[in-house]
């Protein structure tokens, strides 16, 4: 068994499910276990240790390989530790045909044995960079708020590049979409079920506007693309009104998911949004609901370090992803950010949650090889 995976078993073995998804004080909760566990590994190797406080018994953990000179640029290897919840039988890794089983293999835990594996090599082999330091970020809480990648951008911390580990097929990502979350609101007048010419039908209006978002508001966004990401896109995920069946309902809301291109601002979308719904004679409340902004990610790949990445792994165009993750928390926090993991984001938070062992070792060298060349 390789070192990768045989890390990636221990993480797997590690509950460290996002407690948002949890009941209080459940067991299972917090990606503590893991930072403790990593930084114990991180540490043997001689890298050098540091925990940022980010909430109550969640630190992010930082695994440091200073240069042999001055620090002159940074790069930081930044997955995230917590995960979504799962079934018992999840944490028990296991393998079949190559592929290693276990909540977290693939989204991602399987990047964080990438990195670190890689980083403690380097350490190991003695091979510190000349003037780059190379830190690992372990950030808690990706999966709900970004709570981790949230406190380190605003620690202030400088770095040239930040490879966030995500499931990308190891493919070097530069864009990912940005999610805004939106309540719509319709209020009508209430009346006898019996009478209802006399009321106005909150939900009959709600009914034209979630066509028209499906309709006239999605062949808009069709007709804007970007080179990396494609189209925006709109979704209604959930719909609620009325009381009961002889009641002319007075309201009723829906939740929509937008996802946002790059360039494409909160204000912009809902003045979009409204303007189009007042064109047909609608009248609209619309409320924020996601908070804090989860921006679109676009990191420009003629950057000297991306552009680096790129050569050293073989890819000659970057490439776009529709979720969101911590590396545009990062690029928002002045760290030019990209996304590049093992595995494969369909196989992220199902039920058998897998990565391919193959995967792993191939990023672990690819990644050594990036870092390697900083010596
Ligand atoms: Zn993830």
């Amino acid at each position: 068994m390789t070192r990768t995976e045989k890390l990636l078993r221990e993480l797997v073995a590690l509950p460290s499910v996002n407690p948002a998804f949890l009941p209080a004080r459940s067991p299972r909760a917090g990606e503590q276990r893991v930072a403790d566990f990593l930084a114990a590994t991180a540490a043997r190797a001689g890298l050098d240790v540091e925990f940022q406080k980010v909430a109550p018994g969640r630190s992010n953990l930082l695994a440091r390989l200073s240069p042999s000179g001055k620090v002159r640029q940074r790069i930081l290897l930044a997955p995230h530790m917590d995960t979504v919840n799962a079934a018992d039988n999840q944490f028990t890794p296991s393998k079949r045909n190559g592929r290693l089983f276990g909540r977290g293999a693939c989204d991602t835990k399987g990047s964080v044995a990438t990195m670190m594996t890689a980083l403690c090599e380097l350490a190991e082999a003695g091979h510190r960079p000349a003037e780059t330091e190379i830190v690992f970020v372990g950030l808690v809480d990706e999966e709900h708020k970004q709570a981790g990648s949230r406190a380190l951008a605003a620690s202030g911390l400088k770095a040239d590049l930040a490879i966030v580990g995500e499931p990308t097929r190891l493919e070097v990502v530069t864009a990912h979409k940005g999610t805004l979350w939106l309540e719509l609101e319709t209020r009508g007048k209430s009346a006898h079920g019996s009478w209802p010419e006399l009321g106005r039908n909150a939900i009959h209006a709600m009914a034209r506007i979630v066509d028209l978002l499906q309709t006239a508001y999605s062949a808009r966004l069709r007709r804007r693309r970007h080179w990396l990401l494609g189209c925006g896109t709109v979704s209604v995920g959930a719909i609620c009104g009325g009381s009961q069946a002889n009641i002319v309902p007075d309201r009723c809301s829906i939740l929509i998911d937008r996802r946002t291109l790059p360039g494409e601002t909160e204000a912009g979308v809902r003045r979009e949004l409204v303007g189009l719904l007042r064109r047909k004679h609608l009248k609209v409340a619309c409320v924020k609901r996601n908070f804090p902004p989860c921006y679109p990610l676009e990191t420009d790949p003629k950057l000297p370090l991306v552009a680096r990445f790129l050569r050293s792994v073989g890819q000659r165009q970057p490439v776009g992803v529709r979720y969101f993750c911590d590396a545009s928390v990062l690029a928002h926090g002045g760290i030019p950010s990209m996304v590049f993991g093992p595995g494969d984001i369909a196989q992220a938070h199902t039920a058998d949650e897998w990565i391919s062992v193959a995967a792993l070792e191939r990023g672990r060298m690819l990644l050594r090889g990036f870092l390697e060349s900083f010596s």
